[in-house]
């Protein structure tokens, strides 16, 4: 078999980088190697060939919008203990990851107390959804009312809402954690009232539906958000202690143990 080198037909590479085909630009050369050793017909390299330049490119893309979430830790379903949450359906769990939830512009409320999961099923929902090629964006409820309100200080409300919206999923983390002023309570409201129907959202709160009114001021507004987020929504419950705190309470215990 002959070992000698493919050579190079001139301007290929450069064709391949004026198209942006980097993938085929660096990859070239194995293929074609392989494909002689093969015995390989020309249309079945070049369909290897442009299938790596198109997983290559949806890799880097996945890559991409897991960058734009802005996760603020990344975390799995594979690293969530379903066992120490037996009220969260590991199931219901699983088709959500499929995001068939976001193309139908549903909606997911995690609700328990702090530290039983939440962030941490959020997360990984948002980054299964990323895995599955859309676009996706995690803020805190918090961090969303206050770019709310410092749009419509400088008279951008329109654009930010804008640039919201191009997001398929918004994760708001932490409804409840904070409470908000009248104005903010507003442009949440408004927000929602935006999203509705046209995008996903998933949420994460402390609180039970009774006391959303604590965060939106007001009963009445309270309930319309309730209404539109739950209209196609799947509602989990996390329940328990601390995750974290027993976790080191076992800790400990197992420490005391091997003492
Ligand atoms: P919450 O948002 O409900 O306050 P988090 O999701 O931030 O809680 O969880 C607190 C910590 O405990 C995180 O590090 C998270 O990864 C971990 N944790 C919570 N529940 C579980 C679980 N069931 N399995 C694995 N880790 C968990
Ligand atoms: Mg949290």
């Amino acid at each position: 078999m002959s070992t000698t080198r493919i050579e190079e037909p001139p301007h290929l590479v450069a064709d391949l980088k004026t198209l942006c085909l980097a993938t085929m630009g660096s990859q070239w050369p194995r293929l074609a190697e392989e494909a002689r050793r093969k015995r390989q017909g020309h249309a079945d390299f070049l369909a290897d060939l442009v299938s790596l330049e198109v997983s290559g490119r949806r890799e880097r893309r996945i890559q991409r919008r897991v960058k734009d979430a802005r996760f603020p830790v990344l975390k799995t379903l594979d690293g969530f203990d379903f066992a120490a949450q037996p009220e969260v359906d590991r199931d219901t769990v699983l088709e959500l990851a499929r995001a068939d939830f976001v193309d139908a512009q549903a909606n997911v409320v995690l609700m328990g107390g702090v530290g039983t999961g939440k962030t941490h099923l959020a997360t990984a929902l948002g980054l299964a959804v990323c895995q599955k090629d859309r676009r996706v964006r995690f803020l805190t409820a918090a961090d969303l009312t206050n770019a709310l309100v410092e749009a419509k200080k400088a008279g951008r409300l329109s654009r930010k809402l804008e640039q919201l919206a191009r997001f398929e999923l918004v994760i708001l983390d932490e409804l409840g954690y904070v409470p908000f002023d009248k104005e903010g309570a507003d442009l949440l409201f408004g927000f929602v009232a935006r999203v509705y129907e046209r995008r996903s959202l998933i949420v994460t709160t402390n609180l039970p539906f009774q006391r959303w009114s604590e965060v939106f001021l007001d009963a009445t507004a309270a309930a319309a958000v309730i209404d539109r987020i739950v209209h196609h929504a799947t509602i989990l419950h996390t329940q328990g202690e601390s995750y974290r705190l027993r976790d080191a309470k076992e800790r400990l215990v197992e420490g005391e143990e091997a003492e």
